[in-house]
């Protein structure tokens, strides 16, 4: 049996770690971990019938083979180290892409997360007085002055945000919610499994397609409703016999019958939707002026900062969430509130927001200058086992927002001669950096609006050593 006989040949433990070949690793990792690993390296060969070839014949350390085993435990090594979360090269064309960890952040956001990091900081802790403040006061001067909000909270995200709203003003009570807006936003925020959880009683009002503000009024008990909910269809849209209550007659309904009216608005976009192509869409400040006690969005979608969930309200409801206990569990760290105030400062300065902010400076980069990145990609194919040909594409803004929109794109469309399309994709995700595309009637499909200008170069390299050169 040839495997048999194969596996004498395989080098000794002590052989190889006493071999030239693996003083580097000796000195770049702690010994217990190479001759771990050297151990499964050799476990492995063994079980394969005692590669590679002849190498380190008969437990000697013939210098090729102990060269050759070093290379695969040091790759063993490197390949245990490496992080489980690390960057991504998204060419999906989806900016707000929630599994590629939605928006990503500005230069100067960045900064202020590594500063915050990096050492201590005044986050419970007033300067002035010398004494002991609180993480709630930051970033709220400037939600203030941003949305005309009269008070601010900042949260986990904004699933933590509707569950606080909800606990502190309608546990144990009745909330009514639209059947037309009792839905699920990626990732299992389900508003009636929510509204569970905060304690609150659902009581659905109206049809799925129609909700009138008489249907409200009828199921509206006073002294067993505590508030209405009303739910931003994010990502998805009723069209065709639909009708549903307008903010400003839930307002007047709310004020009229003592009850709270709160807005789970979602998207969290500060910048107006026609400068960045966008069909127009309710943002905080004007859901805020049409009368809801509080509303709440999340940080790492349009609004393009780190995750978070942003409660805007009224001074006296935003108060009330701000003590419940609760809160101490959806708090927020220290490292994301620094990446928000240095992202909400960015729109003080409307022109600096779609600058810096890269979603929504993705969102405005021209089809000209996206068609000149797409190219860019295929002429660094050329002359290698790549077929690249450009083509128009929709990119979309993702995470829940913004259904149906179709962002105009210029896409790079790929066969390998090698393999199939699935398999291309398949190994650009699982080198370094991943990359991600996706696979369309047997070719791999790689978005430029999700690509970054500096990131081109990086994905000519990532396809060529796919790729191959040459056919
Ligand atoms: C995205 C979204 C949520 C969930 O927000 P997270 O920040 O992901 O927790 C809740 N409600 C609406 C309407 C949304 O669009």
């Amino acid at each position: 049996m040839e495997g048999g006989d194969a596996r004498r040949w395989l080098p000794k433990v002590d052989a190889l770690l006493g071999a030239p070949e693996f003083a580097f690793l000796l000195e770049a990792y702690p010994r217990a971990r190479v001759v771990e690993a050297l151990r499964v390296v050799l476990a492995e060969a063994r079980s394969r019938g005692g590669e590679p070839g002849g190498a380190g014949a008969a437990g000697t350390t013939d210098p090729a083979g102990a060269g050759e085993w070093a290379r695969r435990v040091q790759e063993r090594l490197q390949e245990a180290d490496r992080p489980s979360l690390r960057p991504v090269l998204n060419a999906t064309g989806v900016l707000l892409h929630t599994n590629l960890g939605r928006a990503p952040l500005s230069r100067a956001a960045q900064e202020a997360m590594y500063r915050a990091a990096r050492g201590y900081s005044n986050l419970e802790f007033d300067l002035e007085a010398g004494e002991r403040g609180r993480r709630y006061v930051h970033c709220v001067g400037l939600l203030r002055e941003l949305t005309g909000a009269p008070d601010a909270l900042v949260v986990n995200n904004n699933a933590a945000a509707v569950l606080l709203a909800l606990h502190t003003l309608a546990e144990g009570r009745e909330v009514l919610v639209s059947r037309g807006e009792l839905v699920e936003i990626g990732g299992g925020f389900r508003i009636p499994e929510i509204l569970a959880r905060s304690g609150a009683v659902l009581r659905e009002v109206g049809t799925t397609n129609r909700t009138r503000l008489g249907d409200y009024r009828r199921a509206l008990r006073p002294g067993v409703t505590a508030a209405i909910l009303k739910v931003h269809r994010s990502n998805f849209r009723i069209t065709g016999f639909t009708e549903e209550a307008s903010l400003p007659e839930l307002a007047a309904l709310a004020r009229e019958t003592g009850i709270f009216l709160l807005h789970d608005l979602g998207s969290g976009l500060f910048a107006p939707p026609q400068v960045l192509g966008l069909p127009p869409e309710p943002r905080a400040t004007e859901s805020l002026q049409q009368g809801v006690h509080a509303v709440a969005v999340s940080g790492d979608k349009l609004l393009g900062g780190p995750q978070a969930g942003i409660l805007l309200g009224e001074a006296e409801v935003i108060g009330r969430m701000r003590e419940n206990p609760l809160c101490r569990a959806l708090r927020v760290d220290k490292v994301t509130l620094a990446g928000l105030e240095a992202t909400l400062r960015h729109y003080l300065d409307p022109e600096e927001a779609l600058r810096e902010v890269p979603v929504l400076r993705m969102l405005r980069v021209p089809l000209g200058e996206l068609e000149s990145r797409a190219r860019q990609v295929a002429v660094g194919l050329d002359g290698t086992a790549w077929e690249a040909r450009l083509a128009p594409g929709i990119a979309a803004v993702g995470g829940g927002t913004y259904p149906g929109v179709e962002i105009p794109s210029w896409t790079v469309r790929l066969r390998h001669s090698g393999f199939p399309a699935h398999e291309a994709a398949r190994r650009l995700r699982t080198g370094e950096p991943p990359v991600v595309g996706r696979v369309e009637e047997g070719e791999l499909v790689l978005d430029l609006r999700s690509v970054d200008p500096e990131e081109v170069p990086v994905l000519v390299a990532r396809l060529r050593e796919v790729g191959g050169d040459g056919g």
